[in-house]
């Protein structure tokens, strides 16, 4: 058996292409250097895969920001405003991942969207009608011929034809199918090239063809490759699925032209069911997914030898892969030096998944696997006992009855109620939480960490960062305050390290967008609130100020969303603890006099199955409850908001409002807020703040900008329902580009209400 992997993390193990990036965005590297990092880390990559025994090793699974962008400058689909800048060839793809802002010109950056069910997220490529989809990049062949001198033939890794159409944007009047023939040419001129170069395997990955297909769907799919793969030459083409299975096209996937299939056996529910069902064919590769991409745990080899045992009955040609791309966990277990050994056994990274492939390449090909040496002491790892069980916890969970989920008054009337006490202008300006975490803060927090400042100057420190804050609120004229965040590493880190049953890491970094990384908590066992882990700041900074103060608290589900879960504990167990502390937290806030608390549900949307069919029971029937829980037990008068990172929640907008908070802030503004037509057809009852400018770029947006955002806000949702806020938290940015954006967004809001007065 061989063994291969879907994609390997390209930001290094210590994080050196994102400082290098963000060194060269700062002006103090040049590219040369920055590309001199990136090939290091490239060969470390290769060097690290070659050593562990692999088989075939990807290569273009590098990028500098990523991969669906970087498909878009290899087929040409490139808007012209970034063109245009007249920028160098990397700068204008920094462009149009960033938005640029400068003497060349001022663009936003291409919209960004989440990467399936993942915190990972890709720029949605811009397909116009005049735009010509053709083959005019060659990083692929570039990082090809560059593992070639270093020795290794790789299997070069490309978005595939399908999954690019169908995550594209289409901006004139044309769709996916009036693009087949160019993008089919371009994909068939990719595979000659790299049979002209002596490739043995070209890797498509098709994620988008575990969703839901419709006809048009699979009539799309089968006519790209019906014109891709005849000109394929003496090039195996594999055709790679991930996150889940492809039931509604796995005839058509087998009936295809390709070399290879690669399907994903952890989260592809049918996936052995397809197989032992239908077969698979005897002149194919099967590219089995048995190590899981996303989490951390060690593998049970016995779960797996079950999976190629089934296999092993439909085909003899089996390749051993992960799940997805090893881009969902941290690089390597090596930097772990606080966790304890006895549960760092049970963690794989990707370096460490790496070996477990090799292991059951070695096991799978004994001939008893279950009696080798190797499986004996995997299984014995699997069956120990796990410390961390907390018996009160799971019996409260147990205990819950269905008014526990229902808060008091209903909405209409805790809205008045609300009105009255906080006498908000019109459309009332507010932010998401954080503000800039500039470099004295974390340096400060590494000292802490080593031991070279006391607790007790630090907490001095972030006191005095809260004041600037409030104090900064105040001159630009913020209606609702916050304190900034200044506490918190990550809003998910943070929670994880104050509550009991989490592990955290030193070291465990997962790449979220571009150069922004998380380092998610590990949920150990069962979960609950040791102590108040926000209070203190939250009473302090509402201390210094006499606006209302907003708490500030991650919800249960983006807690548990952005960990890593246990495999063994449910999800609704572990939302369910963890809603369980965060409502402990949210009337500890409330009874020392914060009146207003936020609940953040960032990655709400983020984990909603592929598949409509499992929404509900696999889902929100859960999720919606954890967080309605976690407010449930408030005064009328205190005012619960949340936030949510990623607007692509028409489909479950009644789920949304079903949340019963009292306002939602979100990100809107990469997708031109075209949510707010969806908000008011459904008569979204909870109000809301449609973030007015994109966070995530440096640039700053114009007061004209806002007023515009704000009209098009008008023109569908009641005045009197509306909010003015950035679309998400300002700790990535800096205070350079933050200060003029917000009181440009200030400014705005207070125009536009004294035109409406
Ligand atoms: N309150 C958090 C912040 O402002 C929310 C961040 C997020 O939505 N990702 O940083
Ligand atoms: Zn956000």
């Amino acid at each position: 058996m061989k063994s291969t992997i879907i994609g390997y993390p390209r930001i290094g193990n210590l994080r050196e292409l994102k400082f290098a990036s963000e060194k060269y965005f700062r002006g103090e590297i040049t590219a040369a250097e920055l590309e001199q990092t990136a090939k290091e880390i490239r060969l470390y990559n290769l060097n690290l895969q070659k050593d562990s025994g692999l088989d075939l090793i990807p290569s273009n699974d590098f990028s500098f920001y990523d991969g669906v962008l970087d498909t878009a400058f290899l087929l040409n689909a490139v808007p012209a405003r970034y063109t245009a800048l007249g920028l160098s060839p990397l700068d204008t793809y920094f462009a149009a991942a960033r938005g640029y802002q400068g003497e060349k010109g001022d663009v936003k950056a291409l919209a960004m969207k989440k990467w399936y069910n993942t915190n990972y997220h890709y720029m949605v490529p811009e397909i116009d009608d005049d735009t010509e989809i053709s083959l005019t990049g060659t990083k692929p062949f570039d990082l090809f011929a560059e593992a070639l001198e270093n020795g290794v033939k790789t299997k070069p890794v490309i978005v595939g034809a399908y999954t690019f159409l169908k995550l594209a944007r289409y901006k004139g009047q044309k769709t996916a199918s009036d693009y087949i023939a160019q993008t089919a040419a371009a994909y068939s001129a990719l595979l000659q090239k790299f049979s002209a170069l002596g490739a043995e395997w070209v890797q498509f990955d098709e994620p988008s063809l575990v969703k839901d297909l419709t006809a048009d769907d699979i009539a799309l799919f089968k006519a790209l490759y019906e014109k891709i793969l005849p000109g394929k030459g003496s090039v195996k083409v594999l055709a790679q699925t991930y996150f889940g299975d492809v039931r509604d096209c796995y005839k058509e996937l087998c009936a295809l032209d390709f070399d290879g299939i690669g399907l994903d056996f952890i989260e592809g529910k049918q996936s052995l069911a397809l197989v032992s069902a239908n077969g698979f064919p005897k002149e194919k590769v099967l590219f089995a997914g048995v190590v899981n991409g996303k989490n951390i745990w060690r593998n049970n080899y016995a779960a797996t030898l079950d999976i190629l045992d089934t296999l092993k009955r439909h085909t003899g040609n089996i390749v051993l892969n992960t799940s997805c791309s090893l881009l969902h966990v941290p690089c390597t277990l090596s930097n772990e030096t606080k966790l304890d050994a006895s549960y760092k056994k049970h963690f794989a990274y990707a370096e460490e998944k790496l070996a477990e492939l090799a292991e059951i390449r070695q096991i799978a090909d004994a001939a008893q696997p279950r009696e080798t040496e190797i499986f004996r002491s995997n299984a014995a790892l699997h069956s120990e006992p796990r410390s961390g069980r907390n018996d009160a916890v799971r019996e409260k969970v147990a205990g819950l009855t269905a008014q526990d989920f229902v808060r008091l008054p209903a909405f209409a009337e805790r809205e008045k109620i609300q009105k009255e006490r906080f006498r908000l202008p019109l459309f009332p300006t507010t932010t998401i939480g954080s503000f800039p975490q500039t470099a004295d803060v974390k340096s400060a927090r590494t000292a802490l960490r080593k031991g070279e400042l006391s607790a007790a100057d630090y907490e001095k420190l972030i006191e005095r960062k809260i004041a600037e804050c409030v104090a900064l609120q105040e001159e630009i004229g913020l209606d609702v305050l916050v304190h900034g965040e200044f506490e918190r590493n990550d809003m998910v880190e943070y929670f994880g390290e104050c509550l009991d049953g989490y592990l955290f890491t030193e070291k465990a970094w997962v790449q979220s967008y571009g150069t922004r990384c998380v380092k998610p908590p590990v949920v150990w066992g069962d979960i609950s609130r040791a102590k108040p882990m926000t209070v203190r700041w939250s009473v302090y900074a509402q201390s210094l100020t006499e606006k209302p103060m907003k708490g500030m608290l991650t919800g249960p589900v983006t807690i548990l969303n952005w960990s890593f879960p246990r495999e063994d504990i449910s999800l609704k167990e572990s939302a369910l603890q963890i809603a369980l502390a965060i409502r402990e937290e949210v009337l500890d806030l409330e009874a020392n006099g914060i009146r207003i608390i936020q609940v953040d549900e960032a990655a709400l949307r983020e984990k909603l199955p592929l598949r409509k069919s499992d929404w509900r029971k696999d889902y929100l029937d859960w999720a919606i409850p954890a967080f309605r829980y976690v407010h449930s037990g408030v005064r009328p008068e205190t005012q619960i908001h949340t936030h949510m990172c990623y607007s692509e929640f028409a489909d479950i907008i009644r789920d949304i409002d079903d949340m019963d908070a009292d306002v939602i802030t979100f990100e809107a503004s990469r997708s031109d807020l075209t949510i707010l037509d969806v908000l008011k057809e459904n008569n979204f009852r909870t109000e809301v703040g449609p973030g007015v400018y994109d966070i995530h770029s440096p640039r700053v947006p114009s007061k004209e900008e806002i007023k515009a955002a704000i009209a098009k806000m008008k023109a569908r949702i009641p005045a009197e329902k509306l909010w003015v806020n950035p679309d998400c938290g300002l700790k990535t940015r800096g205070n350079a580009e933050t200060v003029p954006s917000l009181q440009n967004l200030v400014n705005a809001a207070i125009e536009v209400r004294n035109e409406n007065s």
